[in-house]
């Protein structure tokens, strides 16, 4: 599904240089490497504060600490995503609300979430999933009405722009009061172990995240908060800093690489490629198919006989997994996720395909189709 060897072999040289510099000055922890990378961030997504931390799960419970939230809270998120979104809402005692996605984009639905808005609601989490964002001007606007905060998980859309009504165009993670984001290896900026980051514009909250990283501490040795300890490492935030220079380069390549499946596909009615939303670029983290009636997982053997690794990116609803109580959702409330998870099927997605693999990919899920 990628190629991170082909890809660091590319960058190997500044890559090595900046790492050789963290080992031979042994600042590992909170070294000058973190708050440079901290800054080129800033810089990268025009947001006042970047914090480093330690992986995109971290970014998302350090987010939601941060909030004035009491326990049983109502936060809404999406029901087609990875469970690290749900799973910090309940590991801090707040109620997640799951609700339904759009059949399109694969986002957060906006009458579902409107629906499941109740007095006790304080958060919206969406999800900016494969790549492209959110319908971040109905939902902010949705946010005012009801007095909601939004955090926006963007572990899988790094360098995704979103376009306003008003035509102001601001980066996925930065419109909401919180972003978060995902250095996982696989991710679009990726180091090479965990890292993550969170983002806001505001001064309050930028202050008690900060201190939350740090075991809550404000003046040194004073506690103020309970904290966690996540932090990112200084080797990483090097990495980082390298990578960070390529990922425009790398978000075209992804891109190109989506447009030639999308192409490929599209006079074949038995696919239906990926939609982009008017209102957002796609920066394609994943590049997932929907086929009605495929069979995923005889398709995925196959591909993978053929030494292609698709993969099925989701195959089960949360609402319908074990840790978050099944039983307390009704399961016709959630038909698209219900669909989709029977339905999508991802293709190799990174920056290092050729138009050989490529064509061998298409080639591969077509032979599977006319079977
Ligand atoms: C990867 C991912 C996360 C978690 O990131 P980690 O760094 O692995 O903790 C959270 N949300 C989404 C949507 C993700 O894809």
């Amino acid at each position: 599904m990628v190629d991170l060897v082909t890809q660091y072999e590319k960058i190997k040289a500044e890559v090595d240089q900046n790492t050789q510099h963290v080992f031979q000055t042994a600042q590992f922890i909170n070294g000058p490497e973190v708050k440079e990378l901290q800054s080129e961030l800033e810089a990268y997504l025009n947001v006042k504060h970047v914090i480093p931390c330690a992986n995109g799960t971290d970014a998302l419970q350090i987010a939601l600490m941060a909030l004035d939230l009491q326990p049983e809270d109502e936060v809404i998120t999406s029901d087609f995503t990875f469970a690290a979104t749900v799973e910090v809402v309940g590991l801090l005692k707040f109620k997640p609300v799951i609700v339904d996605v759009d059949a399109d984009t694969f986002n957060i639905s906006l009458a579902a979430i409107e629906k499941a808005i109740t007095p006790r609601t304080k958060v919206i989490i969406p999800v900016h999933l494969f790549g492209q964002c959110a319908d971040m001007d109905a939902i902010m606007a949705l946010a005012k009405k009801h007095n909601l905060y939004v955090v926006e998980d963007t572990a899988q859309a790094i360098g995704s722009i979103f376009t306003s009504k008003d035509g102001s165009k601001n980066a996925a993670g930065t419109i909401g009061n919180i972003g978060t984001t995902s250095f996982f290896p696989s991710k679009n900026l990726g180091c090479y172990g965990d890292g993550g980051a969170i983002y806001t514009n505001d001064d309050h909250l930028a202050q008690v995240m900060r201190s939350i990283v740090n075991h809550g501490m404000g003046k040194r040795y004073y506690y103020d908060r309970l904290g966690v300890n996540s932090r990112l490492d200084s080797v990483q935030a090097a990495i980082l800093r390298i990578k960070l220079r390529h990922l425009d380069e790398y978000t075209r390549a992804r891109q190109k690489a989506a447009a030639f499946y999308t192409t490929y596909f599209r006079n074949d009615p038995r696919v239906e490629a990926p939609a982009i939303a008017s209102y957002s670029t796609h920066v394609f983290h994943q590049y997932t198919l929907k086929i009605k009636g495929i069979d995923q997982y005889a398709c995925q053997e196959y591909m993978q006989a053929h030494e292609v690794p698709a993969m099925i990116y989701y195959p089960m609803p949360i609402h319908t997994q074990e840790a978050y109580g099944p039983e307390n959702f009704n399961h016709d409330e959630f038909p698209v996720t219900n669909e989709l998870c029977t339905s999508v099927i991802s293709l190799p997605m990174h920056t290092e395909l050729d138009e050989e693999q490529l064509t061998y990919i298409c080639k591969t899920l077509e032979s599977y189709l006319n079977q």
